[in-house]
C-alpha cells in the first residue's frame, strides 16, 4: 500500500484536482485506490460525486476515534474509488484534538486498522500547514507537491520543504518528497518556462515528467460530480492526469523494491 499526502499551504494550486483525477485515473488503471478528504471544505468529496452535505460519518469522526476509517468510507459513484468523505464538521478536529495524546499521529492510526487490499492512499491536504495537515504528513510514505510556475511559487516551497523535513525529522522517518507536479501550465508564457527550468535545476528527477496544462474543461468537472478525466476523457487536462496515473504505476515500481531492500 502506497500512501501519498497531496499539500501545499497555498490555496487554489491544484491540490484536490490532482487528488481526484489522479484516484480517478489510478483506479481506471486497475490499482484499488481510496481518497482521503482532509480538508473542511470538502471539494474532494463534492468532486468525486458525494453530497458533503448529507454524510451521516466523515473523517471528523475517525480522526476523533468516533467510527473507524472502514465504517465511513464510502465509494464515489462517478470515479470507483472508495472515497473517505470530509465536511465542516473536520474544521472543529483542530480544536477538539488538541487535547487528545498524539493527536498528530490520528490518521496514521486510522490507516492501520484499515482492513481489505488498497494499492494506493491518497490524501488531500487543506491550504494550510496545520494539524490537519500534519496528520496527512504523519500518515503517508510521500508528498507529492502541485504547483503552478509562477513567481511566487518557489518561494512558498521553501516552508514545505521545510515542514516536510521537520515531519521525517520528529514523527515519520518514512515520509519524502516523492515529486512535484507542474499543473495550471502554459506553455505559451515566457514566466512559466522559466520557474519550470528553475524547477527542474532545483529538484532534477523529484519533478514529475507529466505537465498538466490549464484547462477548463478539468475546472468544469467538479459542479458535475465527475472527475475530470472520465468528465472528458480526450481533453488535454485529462490525458494529462491519466499519464500522470501512468508515471505514479510506474515509479510505484521503483519504491516497492526498494522498500523490499531496507
Ligand atoms: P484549496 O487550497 O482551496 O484546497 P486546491 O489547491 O485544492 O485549492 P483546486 O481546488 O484543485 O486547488 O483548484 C483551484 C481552482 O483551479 C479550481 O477552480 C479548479 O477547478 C481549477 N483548476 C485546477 N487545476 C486546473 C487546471 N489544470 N486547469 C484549469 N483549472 C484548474
Ligand atoms: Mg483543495
Amino acid at each position: 500500500m502506497h500512501i501519498f499526502a497531496i499539500a501545499n499551504q497555498k490555496g487554489g494550486v491544484g491540490k484536490t484536482t490532482t487528488s481526484v483525477n489522479l484516484a480517478a485515473a489510478l483506479a481506471q488503471a486497475g490499482q484499488r485506490t481510496l481518497l482521503i478528504d482532509l480538508d473542511p471544505q470538502g471539494n474532494a468529496t463534492m468532486g468525486s460525486g458525494i453530497d458533503k452535505r448529507t454524510l451521516p460519518r466523515s473523517v471528523y469522526h475517525v480522526l476523533l476515534g468516533l467510527a473507524t476509517l472502514d465504517e465511513v468510507c464510502t465509494v464515489s459513484p462517478s470515479g470507483h474509488y472508495a472515497v473517505m468523505p470530509a465536511n465542516r464538521d473536520l474544521a472543529g478536529a483542530e480544536v477538539e484534538l488538541v487535547d487528545l495524546e498524539q493527536r498528530e499521529l490520528r490518521l496514521k492510526k486510522a490507516l492501520a486498522e484499515h482492513v481489505g487490499n488498497t494499492d494506493f492512499v491518497l490524501i488531500d491536504c487543506p491550504p494550510s500547514l496545520s494539524m490537519l495537515t500534519l496528520n496527512g504528513l504523519c500518515a503517508a510514505h510521500g508528498v507529492i507537491i502541485p504547483m503552478q510556475c509562477e513567481y511566487y511559487a518557489l518561494e512558498g516551497l521553501s516552508d514545505l520543504v521545510n515542514t516536510i523535513k521537520q515531519v521525517h525529522k520528529n514523527f515519520n522517518r518514512d515520509l519524502k518528497i516523492i515529486g512535484l507536479l507542474r499543473v495550471m501550465f502554459d506553455p505559451r508564457s515566457t514566466l512559466s518556462n522559466q520557474v519550470s527550468a528553475q524547477l527542474e535545476q532545483h529538484f532534477g528527477d523529484k519533478v514529475f515528467k507529466t505537465l498538466v496544462p490549464r484547462n477548463v474543461r478539468l475546472a468544469e468537472a467538479p459542479s458535475y460530480g465527475v472527475p475530470g478525466i472520465l468528465f472528458d476523457k480526450n481533453a488535454k487536462g485529462a490525458q494529462a492526469y491519466l499519464a500522470f496515473a501512468h508515471e505514479m504505476i510506474e515509479r510505484a515500481k521503483t519504491w516497492e523494491t526498494e522498500r523490499r531492500a531496507t
